[in-house]
């Protein structure tokens, strides 16, 4: 099944909703223009449909194998990464003084999209990458960051993120691996890690692992954590070639459901003696730092929800055009089952949803551009807007994933269930990310304890979403003045829950209710920003301007708003009764 980069739904998506042209223009990210946007995501879309849409299938089938010792990637992965890597892919948004383009994390997260919906197992890579690259730009010391960003940056080394261990999974207080100090201002690091993505593959020369780990005599818990860099080729200190393995490896990879190219590892420090790492940030304060890559990779997981969604959309709608069954009144023949009312449903849910998520994952990128290039109030308010958006795009974005992947199931009927159609692994790929990155359920429980505590219970954001909704119900044209109405219902949905909510802090109640809480947020947010996107299609066509992507805009907006955001009525319902209904114990299955 060919993919085709939804450019006109992704480009209009960037302006009229994470306003990504006003703030070029305004100058946010200095001497960058506006013109770029074009070309970037043009030429990101070829090369996803060019080099990585083929990929796609023969990763699923062939998957990474696992051969004394080594990871092997299927035939054509290796050129491909080369060729994505010298085409400057993997700096989309990192800084030009490491050899990064420098352009907006928007328009970064957009090309992500793009390559992920081209193939998801490829594009997991990069992500580590690029996190992986923040976080030493903010944390690393000068002599780490000479020897290992250039490559990190430009994609010619990968890296990843080592955080998980057998007992230590969503509590990382848990975590036991050690690093013990060297005398020389390196660490000896050993321990197992597991589900570690990328840990090991045959892309490039060398992976850098970051690893988080135990200082001797730390303190317990979470505040025992330090962050080292570990790559498993030394550089030599002489000339800094690549020649000495470092004491690690990869001691298995996993059998998974889905993403069966995205190689999933266990890893194995120090059996030798110790896997020779750096530290990077302060001692005991490793999970702050993990946190710049953590963020990051939350707001790329939900956007591999939108991405697969926008894959298993797209080859759906295909079937329904030629897939023939029944006949609609007034036709003589056989009908293409996308002219059936309830396949149109399912299709303009799907679309409906994906629009939703996009609008939301892209408005979380453009809160982190404003806070790291605003300055003064304009800045806090994108870090709290960032702070909060991030947990809400990773839980509501990825569960749509899952959602919309299933619904393109249904399109095609019983071929969508056997494997040789292609769209159950879309559905069995999509599957993994409301798991990993910190689970939905602990995105649900950091946004109701933590991020709106600190941004005053989401009072600017529910502020934002009513003057969206008063000024379509201020519109003249009926269709915008009920939009507006519906909205502003759904926002009064929001406001009762987060008052309850925050009205709970610290009570089981909060935490009980924390996943409804999380849902009804993520409808209330598609809701406005399919609103504030669709009264700017409204005001282009009236000025003249003849574009399919503005009527779909106007259209998808509507189904949203009328047929998805009245489900607030009854999340609300279950914030509010639902933590009685569930008290501990009311099962006598939990007892012990
Ligand atoms: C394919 C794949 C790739 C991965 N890649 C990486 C990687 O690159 N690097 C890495 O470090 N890790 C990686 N992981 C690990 C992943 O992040 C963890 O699996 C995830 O964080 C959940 O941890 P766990 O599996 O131990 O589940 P557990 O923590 O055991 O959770 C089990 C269930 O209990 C719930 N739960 C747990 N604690 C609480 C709580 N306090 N309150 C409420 N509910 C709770 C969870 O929501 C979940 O439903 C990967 C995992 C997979 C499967």
């Amino acid at each position: 099944m060919e993919y085709s980069p939804p450019l006109g739904a992704i480009t209009f998506a960037l302006n009229s909703i994470a306003d990504l042209t006003a703030d070029l223009e305004a100058g946010l990210h200095g001497a960058t223009g506006s013109d770029m946007q074009a070309s970037v995501l043009a030429e990101a879309g070829r090369f996803a449909s060019g080099v990585l849409a083929p990929l796609n299938r023969q990763g699923d089938l062939v998957g990474a194998r696992f051969e004394a010792g080594q990871v092997k990637l299927p035939n054509g992965w290796r050129e491909a990464y080369s060729g994505w890597f010298r085409a400057g892919w993997n700096s989309v948004d990192l800084p030009e003084e490491w050899g990064g383009m420098g352009l907006p994390t928007r328009l970064a997260a957009a090309c992500m999209e793009i390559w992920t919906s081209a193939c998801m197992s490829f594009a997991l890579c990069p992500v580590l990458t690029q996190g992986a690259s923040d976080v030493l730009i903010d944390y690393a010391s000068d002599a780490v960051k000479a020897r290992y960003l250039p490559k990190l940056v430009s994609g010619e080394w990968t890296a990843t993120m080592n955080l998980t261990e057998p007992q230590a999974g969503s509590d990382l207080g848990n975590l036991r691996c050690k690093a013990v100090p060297r005398g020389d201002g390196t660490y000896r690091i050993s321990g197992q890690k597991i589900f570690i993505t990328y840990g090991e593959h045959d892309l490039t020369d060398n992976i850098v692992h970051l690893v988080l780990a135990r200082l001797p005599d730390s303190p317990k818990g979470t505040k025992g954590i330090s962050l080292f860099i570990v790559p498993k080729v030394l550089s030599d200190e002489s000339d800094g070639s690549s020649c000495v393995r470092n004491d690690l490896a990869c001691i298995r990879i996993e059998e998974k459901l889905g993403i069966h190219a995205s190689p999933t590892c266990a890893m194995s420090f120090g059996e030798n003696g110790g896997a020779i790492g750096w530290l990077v940030g302060e001692e005991n304060k490793g999970l702050a730092c993990m946190f710049t890559m953590m963020n990051k990779a939350r707001l790329y997981t939900g956007l591999q929800g939108v991405a697969i969604a926008e894959r298993a959309y797209q080859q759906a709608l295909a079937f329904a055009k030629i897939r023939r069954q029944g006949r609609v009144s007034g036709r003589a023949e056989m009908s293409p089952i996308i002219e059936h009312p309830d396949v149109r449903r399912n299709l303009m849910t799907m679309k409906a949803l994906i629009a939703a998520g996009r609008a939301i994952a892209y408005s979380a990128a453009a809160a982190i551009d404003r806070a790291n290039c605003a300055s003064g109030l304009a800045r806090e308010e994108a870090r709290l807007l960032a702070g909060l958006l991030t947990p809400i795009t990773k839980a509501f974005c990825s569960e749509i994933g899952v959602e919309v992947t299933s619904l393109g199931l249904q399109v095609h009927g019983g071929m969508g269930f056997i494997e040789e159609t292609g769209a159950a692994q879309h559905y069995r790929d999509s599957r993994i990310t409301p798991i990993y990155e910190g689970t939905n359920g602990i995105q649900a429980i950091d946004l109701v304890t933590r991020k709106l505590a600190r941004s005053n219970g989401a009072a600017f954001l529910l502020d934002t979403f009513d003057d969206i909704s008063r000024q379509a119900a201020a519109a003249r044209e009926p269709l915008f003045a009920n939009l507006g109405l519906l909205v502003g219902e759904t926002v009064g949905h929001l406001r009762a829950a987060t008052s309850y909510i925050c009205s709970k802090a610290g009570a089981e109640e909060q935490l009980a209710v924390a996943t409804p809480y999380v849902r009804l947020f993520g409808i209330t947010a598609g809701a406005a920003y399919l609103t504030k996107s669709a009264a700017a299609a409204q005001r282009s066509l009236a000025s003249g301007v003849e574009d399919p992507v503005l009527r779909d805009a106007i259209a998808v907006s509507r189904f949203f708003v009328e047929n998805i955001a009245p489900a607030t009525a009854g999340l609300l319902r279950s914030v509010l009764h639902g933590a009685d209904s569930m008290k501990a114990g009311c099962l006598s299955d939990f007892l012990a």
